[in-house]
C-alpha cells in the first residue's frame, strides 16, 4: 500500500475505478466508516462523534475525555482556551483511530428550550463564529478534520427529521450562515455536515442552492459533505446537490439504486466521478491512506494534562449571575469567618451532572463528583458538611441498579414472534450488566434489515420494601413481566421522547416488593420492520418514593450557617430528540430552593444546566453561579470558582452569558412561532434572535446577554475610536484580587425611532477580548472590529453591502451594561 497521494494520483485513482466501485465509495459501510476498496489500497476512514469528547465506534464505548458543553465553551468568551480545547479533541481523536470529528454545533440558540442548545453555543452568531473558529482551528492543527454541524436552520428538535425551517434570505445570511461561514473562510473547516431538516422546501441535504451555491461555489469550500445519520432522503437530488458522504452505511439511497439512475441518464457519470475524487482527496488531505484501515484500540487515558485543562476550562465557562451584600460582605467566595457547617443540598449535588443527552455523549475517563469536591474543601477548613438531595429530577425512572440484580441474560430470537414460545432456541444469547440497551444493527444477522425478537431477564433482589415502581421504554413493542405476570403492555404508547426521539414514551406500574424477596423481571421485545435507525430498550425501576426528604433538607439547612444548593436539569432533560417543554427547573427544584431559602443562613444556587432556566426564587437567595455542563472535571471546576482558588492560585468567575436568560417563556423572541405546525417552523421573529429582540422591542431580560460578575470588580475607564474597526479601551482594576473583564462592544445605527425596518436590531456584537488586570493596576487593550461591523445582506443584489449613515458603538460589559459610546460618524 502506498500511503499518501498527490492530486494526480488522485485522479488516476478514481479512474481505475468501476462506476459501482466509485458510487459504493458514496455511502459509508456501517455507523462510523467510509467503504474502502482493497483491490486499490483504498481504506475505510473512521468518523468519530463530538462536540462533548471524541467517542469513537461505541455509544456505551471506551473512555474519552468529556470536556465542558458548548455553553460553557462560548460563555468563557476566550478563544484562545477553547482552540487548546480543539486540540485536546485532536488528540482524542486520533486515539481512537479516526480523522474526523463530528464537531462542533454552531446552530444559534433561537429559543432557550432547544434540546440541544447545550451542544451549540450562543445566541449570537459573531460569538458563535468566534467561538467555532477556534474550536476547528485548533482541532485541524492536530490533523482532524472538523465536521461543522448541522448545516443549516436546524435550531430546534420538534419534528427534527421532517420539519422545514422557513426562514427569510436575509435572516440566514445574517444570523444562521454566520458561523459556518466563518469556519470555511478564516479556519478552513475541511468537512460539514447537513441538517435533518428542511431549508426552505428541500431538505439540506438535496438543497443545491446551499451546499453548491452557497457553500462551495460561493464560499469556496472545497472540502466533504455529509448527511446527517439517516438525513439523506434521495437517490440523485443529493449527489447533484453535492451532498459527498451519505451517513450511516450501509447505504439506503445510493449503491445500486445511484448506478441504475446512472444508467437510466438521470443523473451524469462525471458528477460520480468527481463526488468520489472529492471523498478520496479529503482522506488523502486527513491522512487516511498514511493510517490504513483504522485499529480496534480506542481508548483515552485522559492524561493528567488533559484533565486539568477540562478543569480549567469548566471553571471558565462559569458565570456568576448574582453575589449580593449582606452585612458588608458577600456570600461568594467562601471565604468568610465564622461558617462551622454547611449544607450541600439538591439533586445535582451529589455527582453533578457533566454533559447533556443524545449523539454527544461519551463515556468519561474519569470524574470529579460535587460533593466529594466541596466536601474535601470544606473539610480542609475545619468545617463540617452535610449533605441532602432533597428532590428527585429523574424524567425517567432509572435503569436497573446492577448492585440488587443479576446481570440481564438476553437472547435473541431470529422471528419476533418466538419472545412467546417457552420451547423456541434463542440465535444468540448473552449476559449484559446493563438494563439500558441499543441496536444499530440487527444483533443476529448485521447485514439484514432489523426484524428480530429479544427477551431479557433479571432476578432483581429489593433491599427496601414498599411499593416499587418497574418501568419499560423502547424503540419496538415492548412488554413487562414479573414472576411471569404481565405488568406493562408498552405497544399502545405514544412515541416520542425517548431514544432520540425514535422511542415510545415510558410506560409505568407499580409493584409491592419485600426487601430480600427476590423477584424475576422479564422483558420481550418484538422488532418487526421498521423504518426505525435503531432498537432500544430501557428497563427501569425505582424504589419507594421518599416523602420526607424535602423536610430533611430544611432541615440540614436551619442546622447550618451556609447552604450550597445544587439544582438543574440532567442529559434526559437536555437532550437530542426533544426540546424542553418549560424553562422551570424540573421536579419540585423551585419549592426545595424556596422552603431551604427561607430558613438558611445564607444560600448560594449553583444552576447546573446547559441552558437557560426561569428562577421565580431569585430574590430569596445571596448568590447564583451558572454552571452549565462543565466536563467530567466538574467537582474540582466548581470548587475553584466558589471558593475563589484553584489548583494554581486564585481562581476568578469569569464567565459572561452567551445566551439571555429571560423571565419566562413567554418572555422569549420565538415564543409566538415555535415549534411551527403543519411541518413549517416560520422565523418570523426574522433577525431578533436573542437580545437583539430584547434590547429592540424593549423587554427586560432576567440576566442580559453577556452579564457575569466577578469578585473583583473592574471598570472600563475610557473607548477611544481608532478607527471604525478599532476601539482602545482602559480597564481600570481597584480592588485587592486580580480580575477580569470581557470588554464587548455592540454597534447600533443612529437613526431615530421608527426608521428602523421591523427586524433590524438596534444593536449587536461586533467585537469582544477578555482583559486580565492585576489588583491595584490597568490594562489597554486594542479590540479589532468584525469586518461586516457597519454592512448588512442586501436581498436586491443578493450580496453584503454598507449600510451608509450614522453608527455608534456601546462599549460595555453587557448588551445592557453599556458604559461608553462612541460616536461613528460615517464609516467609509
Ligand atoms: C446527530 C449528529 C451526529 C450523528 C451521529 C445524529 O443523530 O444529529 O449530530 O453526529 O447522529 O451520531
Amino acid at each position: 500500500l502506498m500511503p499518501g497521494h498527490t492530486p494526480e494520483s488522485i485522479d488516476a485513482l478514481v479512474d481505475s475505478l468501476t462506476l459501482v466501485e466509485q458510487v459504493s465509495l458514496l455511502a459509508g459501510s456501517d455507523f462510523w466508516h467510509t467503504v474502502p476498496i482493497e483491490r486499490v489500497g483504498i481504506p475505510a476512514m473512521r468518523v468519530s462523534d463530538g462536540p462533548a469528547g471524541s467517542r469513537g465506534t461505541e455509544f456505551d464505548g471506551p473512555a474519552s475525555v468529556n470536556i465542558p458543553c458548548s455553553t460553557s465553551l462560548a460563555a468563557a468568551w476566550d478563544p484562545d482556551l477553547v482552540e487548546e480545547v480543539g486540540r485536546l479533541l485532536g488528540r482524542e481523536t486520533r486515539l481512537k483511530g479516526a480523522r474526523v470529528l463530528l464537531a462542533p454545533t454552531v446552530n444559534l440558540h433561537r429559543t432557550p428550550v432547544g434540546g440541544r442548545n447545550f451542544e451549540c453555543m450562543s445566541e449570537d452568531p459573531y460569538l458563535t463564529a468566534r467561538i467555532a473558529v477556534a474550536y476547528v482551528r485548533g482541532l485541524q492543527a492536530e490533523g482532524v478534520a472538523s465536521c461543522i454541524k448541522h448545516f443549516v436552520g436546524n435550531d430546534t428538535e420538534f419534528e427534527r427529521n421532517s420539519i422545514d425551517s422557513q426562514i427569510d434570505e436575509r435572516t440566514l445570511r445574517e444570523l444562521y450562515l454566520v458561523p459556518f461561514e466563518a469556519a470555511v473562510r478564516e479556519a478552513g473547516v475541511q468537512a460539514i455536515m447537513t441538517g435533518y431538516n428542511r431549508i426552505n422546501g428541500p431538505f439540506c441535504a438535496d438543497s443545491t442552492e446551499l451546499v453548491t451555491g452557497v457553500l462551495r461555489d460561493e464560499w469556496g469550500f472545497a472540502g466533504l459533505v455529509i448527511s446527517d445519520w439517516f438525513g439523506l432522503h434521495s437517490t440523485v437530488e443529493g449527489v447533484i446537490a453535492g451532498l459527498d458522504l451519505e451517513m450511516p452505511g450501509p447505504t439506503r439511497h445510493r449503491g445500486e439504486a445511484l448506478v441504475a439512475a446512472v444508467e437510466r441518464g438521470e443523473i451524469d457519470a462525471a458528477l460520480i466521478r468527481s463526488t468520489a475524487h472529492r471523498l478520496l482527496t479529503f482522506m488523502n488531505l486527513v491522512g487516511a491512506f498514511d493510517d490504513g484501515t483504522p485499529g480496534t484500540d480506542q481508548a483515552s487515558p485522559g492524561h493528567p494534562a488533559d484533565r486539568a485543562l477540562v478543569r480549567r476550562a469548566g471553571a471558565a465557562g462559569m458565570v456568576l449571575l448574582r453575589n449580593e451584600l449582606r452585612n458588608g460582605d458577600a456570600a461568594l467566595p467562601f471565604t468568610r469567618t465564622g461558617v462551622r457547617r454547611v449544607a450541600i443540598i439538591g439533586p445535582n449535588s451529589a455527582h453533578g451532572e457533566i454533559m447533556g443527552g443524545g449523539s454527544a455523549h461519551v463515556t468519561p475517563t474519569h470524574t470529579v463528583g460535587v460533593l466529594a469536591a466541596l466536601t474535601e474543601r470544606f473539610s480542609a477548613a475545619g468545617i463540617e458538611v452535610r449533605h441532602e438531595q432533597g428532590c428527585s429530577i429523574q424524567k425517567r425512572l432509572p435503569a436497573l441498579d446492577m448492585a440488587i440484580c443479576t446481570p440481564l441474560d438476553v437472547q435473541y430470537f431470529d422471528d419476533p414472534s418466538s419472545v412467546d414460545d417457552p420451547d423456541a432456541t434463542p440465535a444468540r444469547r448473552s449476559s449484559i450488566s446493563n438494563s439500558r440497551l441499543m441496536w444499530f444493527t440487527d444483533p443476529i444477522d448485521k447485514a439484514r434489515q432489523p426484524r428480530f425478537g429479544v427477551v431479557a431477564t433479571s432476578t432483581v433482589t429489593p433491599d427496601v420494601s414498599g411499593p416499587w415502581t418497574v418501568s419499560v421504554t423502547s424503540v419496538a413493542d415492548a412488554r413487562l413481566y414479573v414472576d411471569g405476570e404481565l405488568m406493562i403492555d408498552n405497544s399502545a404508547a405514544p412515541k416520542g421522547g425517548s431514544f432520540f426521539g425514535m422511542g415510545k414514551a415510558e410506560s409505568t406500574a407499580t409493584i409491592e416488593m419485600t426487601a430480600g424477596h427476590p423477584v424475576e423481571i422479564e422483558v420481550r421485545l418484538v422488532r418487526e420492520s421498521s423504518n426505525d435507525a435503531l432498537t432500544g430498550l430501557h428497563i427501569g425501576a425505582a424504589r419507594p418514593a421518599d416523602s420526607s426528604a424535602m423536610q430533611r433538607a430544611i432541615d440540614a439547612a436551619v442546622d447550618c450557617d451556609l447552604t450550597v444548593l445544587i439544582v438543574g436539569t440532567n442529559d434526559e432533560w437536555e437532550s437530542e430528540g426533544w426540546d424542553r417543554d418549560e424553562l422551570s427547573l424540573p421536579g419540585e427544584q423551585d419549592e426545595l430552593i424556596r422552603r431551604v431559602s427561607a430558613v438558611s443562613a445564607r444560600t448560594v444556587v449553583v444552576v447546573n444546566a446547559g441552558s437557560p432556566v426561569s428562577m421565580p426564587w431569585l430574590d430569596m437567595v445571596d448568590a447564583v453561579l451558572m454552571a452549565w455542563f462543565p466536563g467530567q472535571e466538574m467537582g474540582d471546576s466548581l470548587a475553584d470558582v466558589l471558593f475563589g482558588a484553584g489548583a494554581d492560585g486564585p481562581c476568578e468567575p469569569i464567565g459572561r452569558l452567551p445566551v439571555t436568560f429571560p423571565h419566562s417563556l413567554e418572555d422569549t423572541p420565538a415564543f409566538e412561532h415555535h415549534p411551527g405546525r403543519n411541518g413549517e417552523a416560520k422565523y418570523l421573529e426574522r433577525r431578533l434572535i436573542g437580545y437583539r429582540w430584547y434590547d429592540t422591542v424593549g423587554r427586560e431580560p432576567l440576566f442580559a446577554f453577556g452579564h457575569g460578575l466577578g469578585y473583583a470588580s473592574l471598570t472600563i475607564e475610557s473607548a477611544t475610536l481608532i478607527d471604525p474597526f478599532a476601539v482602545e479601551v482602559a480597564v481600570m482594576n481597584p480592588s485587592e484580587r486580580d480580575g477580569n473583564e470581557v470588554v464587548q462592544v455592540y454597534a447600533s445605527r443612529r437613526v431615530a425611532a421608527g426608521e428602523r425596518e421591523v427586524d433590524e436590531p438596534v444593536q449587536r456584537l461586533v467585537g469582544f477580548a477578555r482583559v486580565a488586570v492585576p489588583a491595584g493596576d490597568r490594562r489597554r487593550v486594542r479590540l479589532d472590529l468584525d469586518p461586516r461591523t457597519y454592512s448588512g445582506w442586501d436581498v436586491a443584489t443578493h450580496a453584503w453591502a454598507p449600510i451608509d449613515g450614522a453608527w455608534e458603538l456601546r462599549v460595555g460589559r453587557s448588551s445592557r451594561a453599556i458604559v461608553h459610546t462612541l460616536e461613528v460618524a460615517s464609516p467609509r
